[in-house]
């Protein structure tokens, strides 16, 4: 089964300059519904636009196919980070980047024109072939809230495919961390530096002393954490009497990760002294996952690599995506490398070639379920 490259460059061109960032992915979900729709899917768009205050919802499509053959769902999301509005996209030598001024959005239309084309190419050419639903989700960048929002129940998937990282094709990601946010109050006593400075307690010294001892960065290979936010003081003239710390911390390891923020939670109550306050509040932030390789949705991942010339590459990833979300719902979900370099960046490229070989790929793990 060949995919056709030079509608699916087009493809990949025309949806890179359609403005779609979180919240307001419109005009992109416009695009897609229409593009499913014409290709043969029943389509449909879930509220979760006005759950989320956007101005669209997450786009649905779903195939009718062998009953006999497991329902295989393809999810991509359709928003972008800033700067990307106006992208005006270029091919040099075979590889597509911006034009320096905002980001390319390969993350993730790369994915979507990946679905896009293989969905397409098995229609064209009759291949024979199960139930096939697509979701195209809002919101994915800064909180995973168009998945968080997506009415899952709706879906008859047996597994789903997640094209929505970097790494060559044949990547598949089949395990992400958990993770939680942790927020610290730090209550001082105000005090003017110059007149009366022993009347004063310094909520900065309180969270330096805390930070002093807090184990920070990589702790292990299943688990980073991170402060990452630090809001404290008005004045150099006035003893603070308030800081503000924001952190997260990851593992693949449910225990880990609480034993982690119960270490940072306890740094900080050490370092509180006398007369000062803290206020500390724990988030989750979403689910972790783990799918076993000997799982289905992994067995058909590297029987249609293979039959294509790939290597499969099975490893987990350091952050979560809407895959995280789906599989916390029950649809056992991986994601796969598309290949798309230097993403979130004004630098971000991906080459025709890899863009063609992700289409393929989706092509042949329909064919091959
Ligand atoms: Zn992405």
């Amino acid at each position: 089964m060949l995919i056709n490259q030079n509608r699916l460059v087009d493809t990949f061109m025309e949806l890179v300059k359609i403005d779609s960032f979180a919240g307001e992915e419109r005009s992109m979900a416009d695009n897609l519904f229409s593009k499913l729709k014409r290709i043969g899917f029943t389509v449909t768009e879930d509220d979760a636009g006005s759950t989320i205050n956007g101005t669209a919802g997450n786009i649905i499509g779903k195939l009718t196919g062998d009953p006999t053959k497991p329902t295989l769902l393809f999810c991509a999301h359709m928003d972008r980070v800033a700067p990307g509005n106006n992208i005006q996209p270029q091919i040099n030598h075979g590889v597509i980047t911006s034009d320096g001024t905002t980001i390319l959005a390969a993350d993730d239309v790369a994915g979507i024109v990946a679905i896009l084309e293989a969905v397409q190419t098995v229609k064209e050419q009759d291949i024979p072939h199960g139930p096939i639903e697509v979701v195209f989700t809002i919101a994915e960048e800064g909180g995973l809230n168009g998945a968080k929002a997506l009415d899952s129940k709706s879906l008859g998937a047996t597994f789903a495919y997640f094209l929505d990282t970097g790494g060559p094709v044949g990547t598949i990601i089949n395990q992400a961390p958990y993770q939680k946010n942790v927020e610290f109050t730090i209550y001082g006593k105000a005090a003017h530096a110059g007149i009366n400075p022993e009347k004063g307690l310094s909520a900065i010294l309180v969270a330096a002393d805390a930070l002093r001892n807090m184990n920070l960065g990589r702790i292990s290979l299943d688990t980073t954490a991170n402060i990452g936010i630090m809001h404290a003081g008005v004045a150099t003239n006035i003893i603070p009497d308030q800081a503000y710390l924001k952190g997260e911390a990851r593992s693949l390891e449910p225990i880990l990760l609480q034993s982690q923020i119960d270490h940072m939670v306890h740094c900080v109550q050490e370092a509180i002294r006398v007369g000062a306050k803290l206020e500390v509040a724990v988030h989750d932030a979403y689910p972790g996952f783990n799918v076993p390789i000997t799982s289905e949705v992994i067995k058909l991942a590297v029987k249609a690599a293979d039959s294509i010339g790939l290597v499969a590459d099975i490893h987990s990833a350091g952050g979560g995506s809407d895959a995280n979300i789906l599989n916390s719902r029950g649809i056992p979900s991986v994601i796969l490398g598309v290949n798309f370099k230097d993403v979130h960046s004004k630098k971000e490229s991906i080459a025709v070639s890899d863009l063609a070989l992700s289409a393929q790929y989706v092509a042949a793990i329909i064919e091959n379920a």
